[in-house]
């Protein structure tokens, strides 16, 4: 068998060892049914059982009020950004609020642009988005249609360490990169959504969790395929959906119920393996710098410098040869970063912060 490396992409990212395993194991036929899962129809026994399991482990692990729908659609978190706003603004007067922390929530705004009023409610640009804003930093419109909200910038490595109060305006959060990293309190979102690419399956499919009442206000003049209420209706079977995708969100999400021990568990691994890459950059004496602020560090992608620019290369480089692979910070930023998404065993940060040691005292 081929080895494994520590892969540190921030997406298309690692998945548990134990769900692609089990994806091997029943790749040509899959137990009983003598097809494999890429072969057999979405409106068969067998795939609407798998999507049922998807969304009961879902609702299980979150915690998802009954008046909530899960859709499992297409087109990646950034249909969302459009999709959203086509829902829940186009046709309502309001206003949409939107909490800037770095490049994605810009997409969204921009792409909600296209739909009606805009509003910022916070913008970290002056300092380069390095932090989340404070309660009381927040400019809220109590008229707005919604708050949208990035719990976690995947390329700043910044987050949310709760979810700030809006009032009685819902959030809608893009949580593409910490989905299932923790616990979340569903009852202060309108939608919740995020890509499966980074924590929760390969990329195909995004996962929308909308309360009921913000669903029945699409549109009717919208397209069925970009109607929330459509979508609910049908329980996302209005085309074909992605049934490989959402077979591996169940194995992966069966992996958090089963062998992690749901997302408290989770989310207890997934500080400690921060707090490890974090101590190792703050004890690096300005060798490594992180780019976020203390307070709204990422657990999932940790986003460093190395002070010497210079030396960048040959970190990844070096990296590279230990097994330790797609460090690279993202093109619009530079630098580097380590996503530790919750498949990336403990194991992999500690070789990553051993070497990051080793790197430092040849080169400092
Ligand atoms: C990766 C990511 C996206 C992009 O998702 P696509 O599925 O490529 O559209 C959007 N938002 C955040 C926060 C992300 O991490």
């Amino acid at each position: 068998m081929e080895k494994r490396v520590y892969n540190f992409s921030a997406g298309p990212a690692v998945l548990p060892v134990p769900a692609i395993e089990e994806a091997q194991r029943h790749l040509l036929a899959l137990p009983g049914v003598g097809s494999s899962i890429l072969e057999i129809s979405h409106r068969s026994k067998t795939f609407t059982h798998i999507i049922e399991q998807a969304e009961a482990n879902l609702r299980e692990l979150l915690a998802i009020p009954s008046n909530y729908h899960v859709l499992f659609l297409q087109g990646g978190a950034q249909m969302q950004f459009a999709m959203a706003p086509m829902n829940l603004l186009h046709g309502s007067g309001q206003p949409a609020d939107y909490v800037l922390t770095g490049s994605w929530g810009k997409k969204a705004m921009s792409e909600a642009k296209t739909q009606g009023a805009t509003r910022i409610a916070f913008d970290g640009a002056a300092a380069n988005y390095n932090r989340v804003p404070k309660q009381e930093e927040l400019d809220l419109d109590p008229a707005a249609a919604y708050v949208h909200i990035t719990s976690n910038e995947t390329i700043g490595g910044v987050q949310f360490p709760s979810e700030p109060d809006t009032g009685n305006v819902p959030i809608v959060c893009d949580a593409s990169s910490d989905f299932l990293s923790r616990p979340v309190q569903m009852e202060r979102y309108g939608i919740l959504y995020a890509c499966a690419q980074k924590n929760a399956g390969p990329a195909g499919v995004t996962m929308v969790i909308i309360r009921d009442d913000l669903c029945q206000r699409s549109p009717s003049t919208l397209p069925s395929m970009l109607s929330y209420k459509l979508h609910a209706e049908n329980k996302s079977l209005l085309n074909t959906a992605p049934t490989f995708p959402i077979y591996m969100v169940g194995l992966v999400t069966s992996w958090l119920l089963e062998e992690v021990g749901g997302l408290a568990r989770m989310h207890q691994i997934n500080r400690d393996k921060a707090q490890i890459l974090y101590d190792c950059i703050d004890g690096s004496e300005g060798f490594y710098a992180v780019h976020a602020e203390p307070d709204s560090r990422s657990i999932m992608n940790v986003a460093f410098r190395l002070k010497d620019a210079s030396l960048e290369e040959p970190f990844l480089k070096e990296a590279e040869k230990h097994d330790l692979t797609a460090l690279k910070g993202h093109r619009s930023v530079g630098g580097c970063r380590a996503s530790i998404y919750n498949a990336m065993p403990v194991e992999g940060v500690k070789t990553l912060s051993r070497f990051m040691d080793d790197f430092r005292a040849k080169n400092a």
